[in-house]
């Protein structure tokens, strides 16, 4: 774990309220980061907001590192205020990532909203080493796309609203895959609604795979204990809190399928 100043290079608004911003880190950049992984950006130096937010590592080239973040409340709505030039303290590389899984298998990236940070990044990967997936983004609204649809290359697009794409959720389209592919593996990330859904669908069809998931987190590397989630398959005798609970940032964010209980 590294705390570095990052120099912003670039911060542009890509669709609907979505910005990329791509920070020199040198550190964290060469630290060896993969898929999966995030950081913690100190958006202001300010008392009245100490905390900092956590974000995915959407893609690293050289010495630089790339974001994807929604404008949601404060802090955000700052980020997407600073300019080329300006710096901004970082923690990184922080959590697990995803492993990619045995030769043979076909992978299948599920990405909702701002979980489709990590997986871009890892369809970047698999696409340079020529490893056949397919990549399924779900949106609220056509808005918020910013990757195009491309059935050659294995990419579609859903909406809530069918402003752009399937109409409806990513099931509908993972199930479709399912159904003409064999030896699939699943990579979701995702609000946890979706991320019950791609669960419950991957029980169904017998599917591995492995689930990246976000919790409201203080400080990203243990201290604060915030970003608690419940394992599923504890035992009531299991008394220990690690057998019950694990913490998003430390044992995650990426899990195996079927290792958390979404309630
Ligand atoms: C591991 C991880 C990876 C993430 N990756 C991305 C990403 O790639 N792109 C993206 O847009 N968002 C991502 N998020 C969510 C992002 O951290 C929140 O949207 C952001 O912190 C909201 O801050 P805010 O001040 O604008 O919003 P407010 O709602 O005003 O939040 C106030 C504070 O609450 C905390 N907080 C609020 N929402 C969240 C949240 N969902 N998760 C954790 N803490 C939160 C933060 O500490 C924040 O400073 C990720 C969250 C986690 C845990």
């Amino acid at each position: 774990m590294i705390t570095e100043t990052g120099l912003i290079t670039s911060n542009r608004c890509i669709a609907r309220n979505l910005w990329r911003l791509e920070i020199e880190v040198p550190e964290i950049a060469y630290a060896q980061s993969q898929p999966g992984q995030f950081i913690e950006i100190l958006v202001d130096v300010t008392w009245e907001r100490p905390l900092r937010c956590p974000m995915s590592i959407a893609g690293i080239q050289d010495n630089r590192l790339s974001i994807i973040y929604k404008t949601i409340g404060i802090s955000t709505h700052s980020l997407a205020t600073k300019q080329s030039g300006e710096t901004i303290s970082i923690i990184g590389p922080l959590g697990n990532s995803f492993s990619i899984a045995g030769a043979g298998s076909i992978p299948v990236l599920v990405a909702g909203g701002v979980g489709l940070p990590p997986l871009l990044w890892l369809h970047q990967i698999l696409t340079k080493q020529n490893i056949t997936h397919y990549l399924v983004i779900g949106a609220q609204t056509g808005e918020e796309h910013f990757v195009k649809t491309d059935q050659h290359k294995n990419i579609y697009l859903t909406t809530d609203d069918g402003s752009l794409g399937r109409h409806g959720t990513v099931i509908p389209v993972v199930e479709s895959i399912i159904d003409k592919t064999n030896n699939i593996y699943i990579y979701a990330c995702g609000p946890e609604a979706m991320l019950a859904a791609v669960q419950d669908t991957a029980f169904e069809h017998n599917i591995g795979g492995q689930l990246s998931t976000e919790s409201y987190m203080a400080c990203g590397f243990g201290i604060c204990q915030g970003c608690v989630v419940k394992r599923r398959d504890f035992k009531q005798a299991d008394h220990s809190y690690n057998l019950r609970y694990a913490l998003v940032c430390q044992d995650g964010p990426v899990f195996n399928m079927g290792e958390l209980y979404f309630g």
